[in-house]
């Protein structure tokens, strides 16, 4: 019953809303998402929240939000709708009800009475014995009569499969082959709770079956319990789909599991939720390439593709079972990768919140920004990630009297003392007076020939000026950016610092 890709495949992506989405989630469903493009299916959202004490409703928008931020589009699910809805599974109570009474009445679940404090003090009694823990079946062998007796006096209950006491439950895994387990090694796990909702174990398995779920794949974390689906899909009389147990993420050190937090690697921070990769300005689709090739590879001898490629090659049985590593740096990589594709006026809208936020200029008067518009293919050479924008630009976008020099060093030339370079700046201010037309190239000539007649190195004469106007020793290139500023501002920031350096020079020399 494997699907070589031939039909077209149903497949969803079935996260719990207990907190925010991360990278292992999102690559469970950037790989459902290929296999459901690849063959023409339908990619479903459905949503797990039969857990109320760990539903947490924000995580609800974050998922949803990360798996549009990364272009995955569900084809049936929340919001949208779909013909095997409703695809949230607090809404569906009913349907697993029924289901968990109709394996009572075929024998393979039973109700367990059991109170907290007997299940406690049984486990307690195990540890103490030695023996491992797990519900003892006490409540699968109660008379008729004893049930009969716990229904009336009122007794809470919850529904428990009942495990085969003999003989082996083999799954099969599609990267993994068959799997063999022994059904004494498993347990009687509950069904449904006793405040009548189900776990995950039977409502993910009714919902597969009744949303036509052809492709599992998930987490190699519920490799453990394929064994209990097995049993629940064979109780009912179902077949299961075809199963495909995703390899674990690993932390950048390679050695632990990617937690949902943070990790510090080697002192560094490494993120892992989805938010904040969107947050330092990752492009969906560097992203994409980069997720695509974690656990799968696309094809050693290419690293960047594309989604319509991806798609065309994707393949579920090229996945590699083994824990795939995260390597950030192919992330950043490829990010400014991405970043220089865009065009200046894309690049200038995905920059709009990060400097906005960082600069404290509103988005509205960064979009009619001249100063912006010269400065975007120089950002664009030089970043990997969107937030890294604000650090080339911010003294762009401080007020000439506000730009504070760390020293007057900064505006001393190479081999020039003080005097000299005021002149220097003095110089240049003559210069940018005068140069037509104010571009990044007439100014640039106009420098070189006035260093030349100065007779002075051209890094003497335009260090200066650069510490003047950007009030540090690295800022993009200097043209450029005077460019930006425009000719009264630049006049305005040489003034001000050739009045810092008369103040403060007097004995520096470069
Ligand atoms: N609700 C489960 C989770 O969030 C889904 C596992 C599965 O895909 O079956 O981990
Ligand atoms: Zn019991």
């Amino acid at each position: 019953m494997t699907n070589n890709g031939d039909s077209p495949a149903r497949v969803r992506f079935a996260p719990s809303p207990t907190g925010h989405l991360h990278l292992g989630g999102l690559r469970t469903a950037l790989f459902d998402w290929l296999w459901a493009r690849k063959t023409n299916g339908q990619f479903v959202l459905r949503i797990e929240d039969t857990d109320r004490k760990r539903f947490d409703p924000e995580s609800l928008e974050s998922l949803k939000n990360g798996l549009r931020w990364l272009g995955l589009e569900w084809d049936e699910g929340p919001e949208i709708g779909g013909p095997f809805g409703p695809y949230v599974q607090s809404q569906r109570q009913e349907i697993y009800r029924e289901h968990a009474q109709e394996l009572i009445d075929r024998g393979h679940a039973y109700r367990c009475y059991c109170t907290p404090e007997r299940l406690a003090s049984m486990r307690e009694e195990q540890r103490r014995a030695g023996k491992s823990t797990g519900y003892d079946r006490h409540c699968r062998f109660l008379s008729d009569e004893e049930k009969r007796q716990r229904e009336s006096e009122g007794a809470k209950s919850v529904i428990r499969l009942a495990v085969p006491l003999e003989g082996v439950t083999v799954f099969n895994d599609l990267l993994r082959g068959d799997i063999e387990v022994e059904n004494r090694q498993l347990q009687d796990d509950v069904l449904l709770k006793a405040d009548g909702l189900p776990t995950y174990h039977l409502a993910a398995m009714v919902d597969d079956k009744l949303m036509e779920i052809t492709h599992v794949l998930r987490g190699e974390e519920w490799l453990a319990t394929a064994p209990i689906h097995k049993l629940i899909v064979d109780a009912i009389g179902w077949e299961m789909p075809v199963l495909v147990h995703l390899p674990v993420i690993l932390d950048p050190s390679g050695k632990g599991k990617m937690s949902k937090r943070k990790k510090l690697v080697a002192g560094k921070e490494f993120l892992a939720l989805v938010h904040e990769f969107q947050d330092s300005g990752y492009l969906p689709d560097a992203m994409f390439n980069f997720l695509t090739n974690v656990g799968w590879n696309f094809d050693p001898e290419q690293e960047v593709f594309s989604r319509e490629e991806a798609i065309e090659r994707f393949s579920l049985e090229e996945i590699n079972p083994s824990a795939a590593a995260l390597p950030y740096e192919k992330l950043d990589w490829l990010n400014g990768l991405y970043i220089r594709e865009l065009t200046p006026s894309a690049l200038k809208s995905a920059l709009l919140p990060f400097l906005s936020r960082q600069l404290g200029v509103s988005e509205t008067d960064l979009i009619s920004d001249r100063k912006l518009d010269v400065l975007i293919p120089v950002i664009q050479e030089r970043i990997k990630r969107l937030d890294e924008a604000a650090g080339w630009i911010d003294w762009a976008y401080q007020d000439s009297d506000a730009i504070s020099y760390p020293g007057p060093k900064l505006l001393i030339g190479r081999k020039l003392d003080a005097a000299q370079s005021v002149d220097m700046l003095r110089s240049g201010a003559q210069l940018l007076t005068e140069v037509e037309p104010f571009s990044a190239k007439a100014i640039h000539v106009a420098f070189r020939e006035k260093a030349e007649e100065l007779g002075v190195k051209a890094g003497s004469f335009f260090g200066p000026v650069r510490g003047a106007i950007s009030g540090k020793k690295v800022s993009p290139p200097l043209f450029e950016s005077i460019e930006a500023l425009g000719r009264q501002e630049t006049l305005q920031r040489i003034k001000h610092a050739v009045a810092y350096l008369e103040a403060h020079g007097a004995t520096e020399s470069g």
